[in-house]
């Protein structure tokens, strides 16, 4: 039984890695709108690639964060991606009790770590992405048993009215794509509202930092999906025991 567990916490992993790899050529070509066919190039020298080259994590520990060619640094950003991939993977098939949730779960997180990467490095949402996350985290509770409409509905009513009210400048519809499959995620309005609570006021603890250290002005828009992400990832792992702090006797 132990032995088996560490087999498929290992295959997890490395789907984790192989996946995080794959996210990094999603998040450098869906922004720019660039189809996901192709080998990967080194951006400077152009040179192809190598299967060495491809391999996650290591090859960017083999090669001392450097191109083979032409010497040019990568960015540490990208094994980091990897391994926070590997993380998601590893901790889904803890939360999941079977496989198949497990692996659902699994592809949820990733999508959501995609799309808060892309929300922070360019400010904007992709609904291919959004529509991904959607799906898979109805798979994920569907599979589980545990369809619930509240959590979809109080999200999709929240981001609904500020999209009506500003027409679309405060928030875009692509957020309220997000926010129901973050929704369906958690399931009832409790976690749901907890959720948004929480992404706020890791939102406001930024906003500050960043004022305070003039590393943004008041003019600086700061993108909330990585909040709300961080504030999901939060009432996966643990959002019964935080609610069950908050309000006793609920749960
Ligand atoms: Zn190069």
């Amino acid at each position: 039984m132990l032995s088996s567990n560490i087999s498929l916490i290992v295959l997890f992993a490395v789907l984790g890695l192989v996946f995080g790899s794959f996210g990094t050529v999603i998040i450098s070509r869906v922004p720019a709108g660039r189809h996901l066919g192709g080998r990967s190039r080194c951006p400077r020298c152009t040179h192809v690639l190598g299967a060495v080259e491809l391999v996650p994590l290591f090859s960017y520990l083999l090669l001392r964060g450097r191109c083979r060619h032409c010497s040019r640094s990568i960015s540490v950003f990208y094994p980091l991606l990897e391994l926070a991939s590997a993380l998601l993977f590893v901790l889904a098939f803890f939360i999941g009790s079977t496989p198949l949730p497990s692996l659902l779960l699994a592809f949820s997180l990733w999508l959501l770590l995609l799309i808060a990467v892309i929300d922070a490095r360019t400010q904007t949402i992709h609904d291919a992405l959004n529509v991904s996350f959607l799906l898979f985290s109805v798979a994920y509770v569907v599979v589980l048993g545990r369809l619930h409409m509240a959590g979809p509905l109080l999200f999709i009513f929240f981001f609904g009215v500020q999209w009506l009210l500003s027409r679309g400048r405060w928030v875009g519809s692509g957020d309220i794509l997000l926010g129901a499959g973050i929704g369906f995620l958690l399931g009832g309005w409790e976690k749901a509202l907890l959720c948004l609570g929480l992404a706020y006021m890791l939102g406001a603890a930024a906003a500050i930092f960043l004022l305070a250290t003039k590393r943004a002005t008041r003019k600086s828009r700061i993108p909330f999906g990585p909040f709300l992400a961080i504030a999901t990832l939060l009432m996966v792992v643990a959002g019964n025991e935080m609610l069950r702090m908050l309000v006793p006797g609920l749960l």
